[in-house]
């Protein structure tokens, strides 16, 4: 089954990018939300996107409503009836996505392939609760999406080789590079990512170096373009702590115990550059 058309729920931070990559590439996009005035936001982030590509003679004016035109923004899921891929990028919550996928599967032929964005959810899990547990997977897009090569397909215990084949074949479409992981908490980027940042609190909190020092190792020895610290300011403390706390819960092992730093600094408010003060000033 060809892919032409893409469904994507939700037209939030992940919901746009996404849609705009898939729009570029010259697929249809069914983008739905909650509300008119969310719609709007989602829609409006992608001709702003494109707005500034054509500013920078990356994209020609043609090619901007090309993809605009292709995008169709709606409040109704039945609309989403038309696709071959449905991609869930809506809030990152557990009761939501079900409920979302459940009615996903009243709508959606059975052939129909649905991926979830989830970035901290069991795939595993949330096949389970589809009709469609063969036909379910992770896609793992990166934040800003159209910017970001990497998509990690994360599969879950019941996804099918087909369906496996058939999204990986698709995130090479979008002009981006997949990994496969199976799944596990963290998947494998943010697995590898949020300890060492989590390490990098404990280097601090020991005083072996200062922030500064700390960063700059890690750019100028492992070519990083950013330091742990600094990245953690971006992510959000309160983001990099939670995804310690799940690893804890689901790994069951120590080695994953957040830095009492890391836990005191989220304490004070100090959640990075949201914030205004986190590791760093701002
Ligand atoms: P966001 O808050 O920017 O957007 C979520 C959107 O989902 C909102 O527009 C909201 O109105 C919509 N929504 C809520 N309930 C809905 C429903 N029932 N039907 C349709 N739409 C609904 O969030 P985001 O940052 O785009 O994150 C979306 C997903 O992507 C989450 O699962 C998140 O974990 C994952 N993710 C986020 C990032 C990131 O850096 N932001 C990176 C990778 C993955």
């Amino acid at each position: 089954m060809g892919i032409t058309t893409v469904g994507i729920v939700g037209a939030g931070t992940m919901g746009n990018g996404i849609a705009q990559a898939c729009a570029v590439k010259g697929l249809n996009v069914v983008m739905v939300d909650v509300s008119d005035a969310a719609v709007a936001k989602g829609v409006n982030t992608v001709s702003g996107s494109l707005e500034r590509l054509l500013k920078k003679e990356k994209i020609t004016a043609a090619d901007k409503d090309a993809a605009l035109a292709r995008i169709l923004g709606s409040t109704h899921y039945d609309d989403l009836k038309g696709a071959q891929l449905v991609i869930e990028a809506a809030t990152e919550n557990h009761a939501l996505k079900v409920q979302i996928l459940q009615q996903l599967d009243t709508i959606l032929a059975p052939e129909v392939i649905v991926a979830t964005n989830t970035s901290s959810i069991s795939i595993t899990k949330l096949a389970a609760v589809t009709r469609r547990a063969d036909r379910f997977i992770g896609m793992h897009f990166f934040n800003p999406v159209p910017m970001m090569a990497l998509v990690e397909i994360i599969r879950g215990l019941q996804t099918s080789d087909a369906t496996h084949d058939a999204v990986h074949a698709m995130a090479i479409a979008l002009g981006k590079t997949p990994i496969t992981v199976k799944n596990n908490p963290g998947f494998v980027v943010n697995r590898i990512l949020v300890p060492m940042i989590n390490e990098a609190f404990f280097v601090l909190a020991e005083g072996l170096a200062t922030a500064d020092d700390i960063d700059a190792g890690m750019k100028l020895g492992c070519n990083q373009p950013i330091g742990p610290l600094a990245l953690a300011d971006m992510i959000g403390l309160d983001v990099c702590l939670a995804v310690m706390d799940v690893y804890v819960a689901e790994f069951a092992d120590s080695k994953y115990r957040p830095c009492p730093l890391l836990k005191e600094m989220v304490a004070a408010g100090r959640l990075g550059r949201k914030t205004g003060q986190g590791v760093y000033k701002y």
